[in-house]
């Protein structure tokens, strides 16, 4: 056979259409490897890999730590919105940090004199409880006991003195051990927790079994150096952004998402340039934006990822109001296509309804997906359900939705200031999904079903079928998308996800 059946995608996107993600189909490739063989690590960012390629969208129905905490541990990434004080946002950052260790070099500490009360303050704040006492109550000083749930969870009077409770046979080891010794010690030795001492019995650092617990648990998880989960979080481009900024780096965050719907803008370049100079360790994802001349800028200015989509989003209507933005399947493509040249990752974000669109973008040259729909109907995000007309809901909402910009959103959309603010997106309901820690693996386990019939075993072998020309596309007419939905039914019963 000397040509190839389809079209390669250069071919398709040279048209003067722009096309959604519903408008063509992938013609299938050669299988040679089951489901299972598929790896679907990818880069999220220039320095950030990460094996399931999911982000959150950052908005205030989507995510905020449990998101965050539950897709790291699955392999994916949350964004934590910014329609909040810097301290909130900055504590929710901690909470992803703290969540699950290696060495943890900061551990609480109390004194001999504080009160059980005192930790239970801590066990609400934080949601541990197992509390080394020093000399001073500080870390660096004498270690003398140590304080855990089972020391005092029958005592009544919680105004009891921690040296009245605390254990003081104590199993330790010295500062210098490697992690994976410490970790052999937590292993054998029965104990919840073992404090890391200096020569002269000073603590610097604790370590938790359950860590290695969870670390066993979810093996996919998007972790850093210090084995924490690895958080996202958003910012504006306002001068208000630098102070948020700098209490997020102190809360640890790993990559910050300069959040604007046209992101091409002079306050976006010299954000990502101050960002650069002053925090070189933290990564940047710029956009929002979905053309090459657009994509252009924001690589000179310094970026690490990019966010593609102007108006694809569910609860957006910016190509209504605006009249500007592109549709998302030809936005992916274009600014994949030439930020690959400068290996900056691209994210599709927003307009992702089903498993297929994942792996359309993907197939596209994204390597990531950006969701706001799809998760906000999960029992992580934010909200609490409810029901209307008996089906069980939870509340979903553009950042631009009149809704939204009035609790403090309109930040993405250079309204802050104005008198009169112009939505761009609505608010409204989705349907409960029930818990990421379901739904998570079965996105994952369909991606991979889909990444076989294309033939790809990975996502580097996908982009360079796409770039040979190997991966072939087809338009669909409008009976050919009819023909590929369900159809000719007197009734049927949706899968519980799509
Ligand atoms: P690597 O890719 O081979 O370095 O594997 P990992 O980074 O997963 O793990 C390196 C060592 O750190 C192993 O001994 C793991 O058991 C341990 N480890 C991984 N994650 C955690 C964690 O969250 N807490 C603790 N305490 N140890 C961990
Ligand atoms: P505890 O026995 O109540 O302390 O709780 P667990 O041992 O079940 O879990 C403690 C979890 O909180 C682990 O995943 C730790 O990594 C994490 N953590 C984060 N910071 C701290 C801290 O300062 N002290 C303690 N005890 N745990 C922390
Ligand atoms: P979804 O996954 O629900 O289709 O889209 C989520 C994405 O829509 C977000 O990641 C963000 O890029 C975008 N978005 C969030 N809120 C608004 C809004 O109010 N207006 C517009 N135009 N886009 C929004």
């Amino acid at each position: 056979m000397t040509k190839l059946d389809g079209f390669s995608a250069a071919e398709l996107f040279e048209r003067e259409n722009g096309y959604a993600y519903n408008d063509f189909i992938i013609l299938p490739g050669y299988i040679d490897f089951a489901p299972e063989d598929v790896n679907l690590e990818s880069n999220l960012t220039r320095n950030i890999r990460i094996k399931s390629p999911m982000v959150s969208s950052p908005m205030d129905t989507v995510t905020e730590s449990k998101m965050a905490i539950g897709l790291a541990l699955m392999g994916g990434v949350g964004i934590i919105h910014y329609n909040n004080t810097v301290q909130e946002q900055a504590d929710q950052v901690k909470k992803v940090k703290r969540y699950e260790n290696g060495f943890i070099n900061e551990p609480m500490v109390l004194s001999p004199s504080n009160i059980i009360a005192d930790i239970d303050r801590i066990k609400e704040n934080y949601g541990f409880s197992g509390i080394p006492i020093t000399e001073n109550g500080k870390l660096e000083s004498k270690l003398l006991g140590i304080v855990t749930n089972r020391d005092f969870d029958f005592e009544t009077d919680r105004g009891k003195k921690l040296s009245e409770v605390m254990t003081t046979d104590l199993l330790t080891a010295k500062v210098g051990i490697s992690l994976v010794e410490a970790n052999n010690i937590l292993k054998t030795s029965k104990k919840g927790k073992l404090p890391i001492v200096d020569n002269e019995g000073r603590l610097v650092a604790l370590m938790c079994r359950n860590d290695l617990l969870k670390n066993r648990e979810y093996p996919l998880a998007s972790k850093g150096a210090r084995k924490q989960l690895l958080v996202g979080a958003a910012i504006s481009t306002k001068d208000e952004a630098r102070e948020r900024l700098e209490a997020l780096v102190a809360a640890g965050v790993d990559l910050v998402v300069i959040d604007s719907a046209q992101g091409n803008s002079v306050y976006q370049v010299e954000m990502i340039k101050y960002i650069k100079k002053k925090y070189p360790q933290i990564d940047i994802i710029g956009g929002n934006i979905v053309t090459e001349e657009q994509a252009e800028n924001l690589i000179r200015a310094g970026v690490d990822a990019l966010r593609i989509g102007m108006g694809p989003g569910s609860i957006c209507t910016t190509q209504m109001t605006m009249s500007v933005g592109r549709a998302q399947a030809t936005a992916i493509f274009k600014t994949a296509r030439y930020s690959r040249k400068y290996q900056v990752p691209v994210i599709a974000d927003g307009g992702i309804a089903t498993i297929g669109h994942i792996s359309k973008a993907m197939a596209l040259g994204a390597s990531s997906v950006m969701m706001g729909s799809m998760f906000a109907g999960t029992a992580e995000a934010p909200g609490d359900y409810f029901y209307e007309n008996g089906v069980r809901l939870k509340k979903y909402r553009g950042m631009a939705s009149q809704e939204a910009m009035e609790a403090g959103g309109s930040k993405r959309y250079f309204a802050e200031d104005a008198k009169i603010k112009v939505a761009q997106g609505v608010s409204g309901s989705v349907v409960d999904k029930g818990s990421l820690f379901d739904y998570v693996p079965y996105l994952i386990q369909g991606i991979r079903h889909s990444f076989q019939d294309m033939g790809a075993r990975d996502v580097k072998t996908l982009h360079e079928y796409l770039y040979s020309g190997k991966l072939r596309f087809e338009l669909r007419s409008l009976s050919a998308q009819i023909e590929g939905g369900v159809h000719d039914m007197y009734s049927y019963k949706e899968p519980k996800y799509m």
